[in-house]
């Protein structure tokens, strides 16, 4: 690359289905997500990678989920996966550690997955953490404010306190042309 500016455009938002991962599901992100960045595309569902299952624990590993999907586009998108199986990837000493999402900060690709979610209001929660993952993938890391939903589940289900993205995370995200 010559120019040493970053594109000043939004990234193109690839929503993948995973497996049975419901189409009305991905619709109901996808129109959210609009509202933040119009671009963005769904692409029809695909298996799972083969190499991501994790018998022991009937799981799928969100890392190696990543890896594989982040092969498969453009320098200037981000790809979604979107689970409603159960995902892992290794924590500290856990080896397998269960996850309601997975997304690197900087990334191309994060995963959610609604498998852990609260039945009770599954939806809002899952959109939640689709935009938690999307927070990591544009640069953010975990934020101490409670309210905000860059904080850091730490392996329970605080999502419902979670109002918003909090002033400076909002900030960071503006500046990478969100809506
Ligand atoms: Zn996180
Ligand atoms: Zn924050």
């Amino acid at each position: 690359m010559s120019c040493t500016e970053e594109k000043k455009h939004s990234k193109v938002i690839i929503l993948q289905p995973l497996g049975s991962f419901e189409s009305k599901s991905t619709n109901e992100v996808l129109e959210k997500i609009k509202k933040i960045n119009p671009n963005v595309i769904v692409r029809k569902a695909i298996d799972f990678p083969l190499n991501s299952y994790y018998k022991p624990n009937n799981r799928f590993r969100a890392d190696s989920i990543i890896k594989s999907l982040k092969a498969q586009i453009g320098e200037d998108s981000v790809i979604v996966a979107l689970s409603n199986k159960d995902i892992s990837t290794t924590k500290g000493k856990i080896k397998d550690w269960g996850i309601m999402g997975l997304g690197y900060h900087p990334g191309r690709a994060c995963i959610i997955s609604n498998f852990r979610l609260s039945k009770k209001n599954k939806k809002e929660q899952f959109y939640k953490v689709v935009l938690h993952e999307l927070g990591h993938t544009e640069g953010l890391p975990h934020c101490k404010i409670k309210t905000c939903l860059m904080r850091d589940a730490e392996g329970g289900n605080p999502i419902d306190d979670e109002i918003d993205f909090c002033k400076n995370c909002r900030s960071f995200l503006k500046s990478k042309n969100w809506k």
